[in-house]
């Protein structure tokens, strides 16, 4: 097949994997908490100043507790699972869309009998996430549902 527009179309293969796209680790740099993630990077095209990633968080994981600059737009795909965005703790099932605004603390948690997956779109250029120090765990720990939430996943919530 020499027509390339043929590699415009990737099809989407069993277990939430798609042609041609590889399934990385979550990070590569060393230093943030996080447990059981892949990530598939699906569009990334430097005529787009956005990026779509997949992620899947195995059952019992979660993301890194963060904060950045740049803006996150999610969808959720498979699974169920909750997730922190500032001071508000939800519980997130597939087609549920996530707004998380500049320098907002933010963590996905999925369940612990299913994956959470969910489709992330992000800036191509973006600065690098921040960690919550002492006393920033210290203010999200002030609020309860906030506090049950960094305690995840108990047998049920
Ligand atoms: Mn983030």
């Amino acid at each position: 097949m020499d027509n390339p527009s043929e590699a415009c179309f990737r099809p989407a293969l069993d277990g939430f994997r798609w042609d041609g796209v590889d399934r990385l680790a979550y990070k590569e740099e060393g230093s943030a908490l996080f447990k059981a993630i892949s990530r598939q990077v699906l569009f990334a095209d430097p005529e787009l100043a956005c990026e779509l990633r997949y992620f899947e968080i195995a059952p019992g994981g979660f993301s890194t507790l963060e904060r950045h600059r740049h803006v996150h737009a999610v969808m959720i795909l498979r699974g169920h699972g909750w997730g922190l965005v500032g001071t508000a703790v939800r519980p997130v099932v597939p087609h549920d869309l996530i707004t998380v605004p500049p320098l907002t603390w933010h963590q996905f948690r999925a369940g612990l009998d299913e994956a959470l997956g969910f489709l992330c779109m992000v800036n191509a250029r973006r600065d690098r996430p921040e960690l919550p120090a002492a006393p920033d765990l210290e203010a999200l720990r002030a609020l309860p549902a906030v506090s049950a939430f960094l305690d995840l996943p108990p047998a049920s919530v």
